[in-house]
């Protein structure tokens, strides 16, 4: 398995041990178990733009900076609007989203080499993306969803992360995080259709359904936009974790609708 589930104070959090193996950085993406909202948040929901308690939020929030060992007041947060503008964040970000208004919109991505300076990013069945260049120690976080996914965010934060900080693609290591799988994800024709503007096949991760209707496979679109930038095979992880099948560990907006908690990714270089 690419993965291990950690326990913090009845907290579950989900580790990859591709990129504890690295040793340079701190990291996890939360479960719903182990926080302090009750439903239909219950528990540990991190959204700040849910109708959930906004001290309930920030009581989860803190207690998952805890379970991954970084602190709350250092987060780095993004608006994510489903597009694919990319912020690099320096030390002078520390703490936007929580404790300092943030004077930044729109992002999805967040790219930093900063030490000590943490990222967060929100999730209900959206792929998160985990970007790490080991050697030139540059870490990323990228919001995936479809239309992510359809403008290909994973590979433009790569390339960004290469004009940036010089990173190698052949260093670069990508884990993609719990989302919904192709056994949860029906989707319409119109999706397709924007799949089909920007991927000159799609074949290998659509799949016609009922009249109108496909399964996707959002995470071998995903591989397929990170090998087109020339990620190699072996560095791209699929945790294989699927939202939608997993309620009781996970919140998935495909299977309870809008009114559901949030989860997140968190990054640091140590
Ligand atoms: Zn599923």
């Amino acid at each position: 398995m690419a993965y291990k589930i950690m326990d913090y104070k009845g907290l579950k959090l989900v580790t990859f041990n591709r990129l504890e193996a690295l040793g340079i950085l701190k990291h996890g993406f939360s479960t719903r178990l182990g926080g302090f909202s009750s439903k239909p948040y219950d528990s540990l929901n991190l959204g700040v733009k849910t109708e959930d308690a906004a001290t309930a939020v920030r009581l989860n929030t803190q207690k998952l900076c805890e379970a991954v060992g970084v602190n709350f007041e250092d987060l780095v947060t993004t608006d994510q609007v489903h597009a694919d503008k990319i912020r690099i964040v320096t030390s002078a970000d520390k703490g936007k989203g929580f404790i300092i208004e943030r004077d930044y919109e729109g992002i999805d991505a967040l790219i930093t080499n900063a030490s000590g300076v943490p990222l967060i990013s929100y999730y209900a069945d959206c792929v998160p993306l985990y970007i790490v260049d080991p050697v030139r120690r540059v870490v990323a976080l990228a919001h995936a969803g479809w239309k992510g996914t359809v403008m290909k965010i994973g590979k433009k934060t790569v390339a960004q992360m290469m004009a940036v900080f010089n990173s190698k693609v052949e260093d670069i290591i990508v884990v993609i995080g719990p989302s919904i799988g192709l056994c949860c994800y029906e989707v319409s024709e119109a999706v397709v259709a924007k799949f089909n503007t920007n991927f000159t096949d799609v074949s290998s991760f659509v799949f016609p359904k009922d009249e109108g209707k496909y399964m996707l496979d959002l995470w071998t679109a995903n591989r397929l936009v990170l090998e087109e930038i020339g990620i190699k095979d072996r560095n791209i992880v699929v945790s294989r974790l699927c939202t939608g099948c997993s309620t009781e560990m996970f919140f998935s907006h495909r299977m309870e609708g809008p009114n559901t908690g949030r989860m997140a990714s968190i990054i640091q270089l140590s």
